[in-house]
């Protein structure tokens, strides 16, 4: 077996997966894109155990993009690297899990508040009752909530925030890698926010003020928009043509033109034909959030559309649940 996959073993489950699909003779297997290096080395493992494999080549963006196609010619779809986010018959899941270990000493150095709530993405939150205990014993009070529709006390996901609503706690400590979801959490609920890596022992405290300066640019150049396409991605867990349509009747409200977009995946390439001025976006708010360079017109999150037909400036970030 390559080191890789001695690895990979060690962060997933395969004995609760094999034990989900064992009545399955073909299976699909659907890995995000940092597991697809090793996808030959996972079908393998399957095809050992007696299963036929069938690889999803589609991208994987989250537990909300199950390959719905792949899932129609196989008995099981394994979906690696993400907890369930949406109920689909026949799905199980290979979530991805970190192991490590906190500093609670340094936490207790660096974090000046002792009320904190914990968050962090399902790589590491599937061990924070163990997380709140330690920093428990090293004199914080812990706060650690599920919020709605997550698997995972702590659990954020990059749309959805709402372990976050109504907490008591002065601070949030976020337990993980990168600025995405920690600069998400400082926006949703207007607390000092800290991001606390377990694996390089860096802590700091998250500044949002770079991201808010270029998502107002972004605004202020979809403001003199006369008509805008509503983009409605169709996979499983992004699909909000509810949302939608709300926000189509607020322009014509305000007497913009706007028309409703259904596609798969939201790119460039596959907007930048239409005559609209702006777009705005109901699928991945990442789409808006980390690629909005890539596009030619502003490309804009629901709440954002707020801000514009109501004029107002409080920026929040886009939380669907
Ligand atoms: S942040 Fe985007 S990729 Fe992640 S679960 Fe939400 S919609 Fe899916």
């Amino acid at each position: 077996m390559e080191s890789g996959l001695l690895d990979i073993s060690e962060r997933i489950d395969f004995s609760a997966v094999f034990e989900g699909i064992k009545s399955a003779n073909r299976i699909g297997i659907q890995l995000p894109d940092g597991l697809k290096y090793y996808a030959s080395d996972i079908a393998r493992k399957f095809r050992e155990e007696g299963f036929e494999v069938l690889l999803s080549g589609k991208a994987s963006y989250g537990a909300c993009d199950i390959d719905m196609e792949l899932l129609n010619v196989v008995d099981f779809l394994v979906h690696f690297g993400h907890t369930k986010m949406v109920d689909v018959e026949r799905v199980v899941y290979a979530p991805y899990r970190v192991n490590y270990t906190i500093d609670a000493e340094l936490l207790k150095e660096r974090i000046a508040e002792r009320e904190v709530a914990i968050i962090g993405t399902a790589s590491y939150a599937w061990k924070f009752e163990e997380v709140a205990e330690e920093l428990e014993k090293a004199g914080f009070q812990v706060e650690l909530k599920r919020g709605r529709g997550l698997e995972l006390k702590g659990q954020v996901l990059g749309c959805n925030y709402s372990v976050l609503e109504n907490i008591q706690s002065d601070a949030v400590l976020f337990i993980g890698d990168g600025q995405f979801h920690p600069r998400g959490a400082k926006l949703y609920c207007k607390r000092k926010v800290y991001a606390y890596s377990p694996l390089t022992r860096e802590i700091f405290e998250v500044d949002e003020s770079e991201f808010v300066r270029r998502r107002y640019i972004e605004i202020s150049r979809a403001k003199d928009a006369r008509s805008f396409g509503i983009l409605v991605s169709t996979k499983i867990g992004q699909k909000r043509l509810d949302l939608a349509l709300k926000i189509q009747r607020k322009a014509f409200e305000k007497s913009f033109e706007a028309e409703i977009i259904l596609l798969d995946e939201i790119t460039p390439l596959a907007v930048d034909n239409f005559r609209f001025d702006a777009f705005v976006n109901t699928a991945c708010p990442r789409i808006s959030y980390d690629d909005y360079r890539k596009f030619s017109k502003p490309i804009i999150t629901p709440s954002e559309f707020e801000i514009i037909v109501n004029d107002t400036k409080d920026l929040s970030v886009e939380s669907f649940s």
